[in-house]
């Protein structure tokens, strides 16, 4: 478990106002000026030496993604760095915490990567449902212009480095990062084909990073503590503090920032108030945002919450959006709910994930009412694959998943539910009547 002195998010709940004085008392903007002055490259690899990897779901080493920028502006072009703030996984709720409570950890954040990677600029990407977060992201932002923080000469460093938020308009694909940059040039938000890649041609052609709010929010602190205190929490490889955001059957739905590889059991039972009618009751976890398989129950109760452990589970990490269900829960049809939402947000480019999503909610919406042919099960599996890999973005692979998390799992319910609908009794059923 994490101790209190190793929390990087003091006022994850906001207990204390977000603003600039009360950070500074927190800890914020100390010394930035001699963080930035190990110089550029020193900072990218402390990163890289903190095992730090991409908080918004990819899981990539950060400090090697920075790596990727150019050392000397290409062609006379300036570098940026896109903080993606478009929060919309459904189960995803934290940046929005670190947003209205904690701002000055991520404008701070920006500021030190941005010039680790040689950048003129961060633009901050933000959801366009969260309008109270970013009217205090506004604020914060100016905040920080007045102190001389952000700006000409920002910190005293002599380093001339601007802030601009962006308020988007409301679709889930703007959070891949080329969607994004796009959506930041005026366009449609559609994802580009890859590569280019960002690091090379990104927003408005120019050389860009794309991170989630925590993998920036956390940088000030990975340095003024050093890379080795990061990297001492968790395990190899999984390295690092992480804020958890679970949700559904639990006692006491919360944000809580963790040691990354805690046991599922532990992080429920200590920060959840455990499973709402005990643990006999859990049936299956989506651990990682809507867009990951699910996990049953027995196989996620005392599995490591991290990057490898949920991965050797056929699932993944992602955001760390734990979604909990109990056996009150019809699997099927939420499974169902999911597929309509990627149906729903699916950007129309490409055939396989504009056609196949709409197929998939489809049958998806037939097996949860069990009005389908059991062969259409098998059928359903073959489309997901055909879905999976072969699209521009991961919007397909993120549709197939879930369907295929269900029908690895959960596959005799589905069986059942459809044997029901057409009038064959099960067993258990029978048993029940005889009573
Ligand atoms: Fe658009 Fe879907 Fe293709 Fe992504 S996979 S680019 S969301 S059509």
């Amino acid at each position: 478990m994490l101790a209190d002195k190793d929390r990087i998010f003091t006022n994850l709940y906001g207990f204390q106002p977000w603003g600039v004085e009360h950070a500074m008392k927190r800890g914020d903007w100390a010394d930035t000026k001699s963080l930035m002055a190990v110089g550029q490259d020193a900072i990218i690899q402390q990163v890289k030496d903190s095992g730090l990897r991409g908080r918004g779901g990819a899981g990539f080493s950060t400090g090697l993604k920075w790596s990727f920028m150019p050392k000397e502006p290409k062609d006379g072009r300036p570098s940026f760095l896109v903080v993606n703030a478009d929060e919309s996984e459904p189960g995803s709720c934290k940046d929005r915490e670190i947003i209205r409570n904690d701002p000055h950890k991520l404008i701070e954040g920006a500021l030190i990567a941005g010039y680790a990677m040689r950048a003129r600029a961060a633009y901050i990407y933000i959801r366009g449902e969260y309008i109270r977060e970013a009217e205090v992201l506004f604020a914060a932002v100016e905040e920080a212009y007045a102190k001389g923080f952000i700006g000409k000469n920002a910190c005293g460093s002599g380093y001339d480095f601007d802030v601009f938020v962006h308020r988007g308009g409301g679709a889930y694909i703007c959070g891949e990062e080329t969607a994004m940059i796009e959506s930041l040039e005026g366009k449609k938000g559609q994802p580009r084909l890859k590569p280019p890649f960002p690091a090379g041609v990104g927003l408005y052609g120019c050389p860009t990073t794309v991170n989630n709010v925590e993998s920036i929010a956390v940088v000030p602190t990975i340095l003024r503590r050093g890379p080795d205190w990061f990297a001492g929490i968790g395990r190899p490889n999984n390295q690092g503090t992480k804020l958890f955001q679970i949700s559904g059957h639990v006692n006491k739905p919360c944000v809580v920032e963790e040691a990354m590889s805690l046991p599922f059991r532990e992080l429920i039972d200590v920060h959840c108030g455990g499973i709402r009618g005990g643990w006999d009751n859990l049936l299956a976890v989506i651990p990682g945002g809507s867009s990951v398989p699910l996990v049953p129950a027995h196989e996620i109760i005392d599995a490591p919450m991290d990057f490898d452990g949920l991965r050797e589970l056929k699932s993944g990490l992602g955001t760390a959006a734990v979604i909990v269900m109990d056996k009150s829960t019809d699997i099927i049809r939420a499974i169902a709910r999911i597929s309509y939402f990627y149906k729903h947000e699916s950007c129309g480019q490409c055939t396989p994930c504009r056609e196949g999503t709409g197929w998939m909610w489809r049958v998806m919406e037939r097996l949860a009412s069990g009005d389908a042919e059991p062969h259409e099960i098998d059928m359903l599996l073959e489309v997901t694959t055909q879905v999976e890999g072969h699209t521009i973005c991961a919007l397909g692979d993120a549709a197939a998943w879930p369907i295929q998390g269900l029908i690895r799992h959960f596959r005799p319910e589905i069986e059942a539910r459809i044997a029901k609908r057409r009038g064959f009794v099960s067993v258990p059923e029978i048993a029940q009547a005889a009573e």
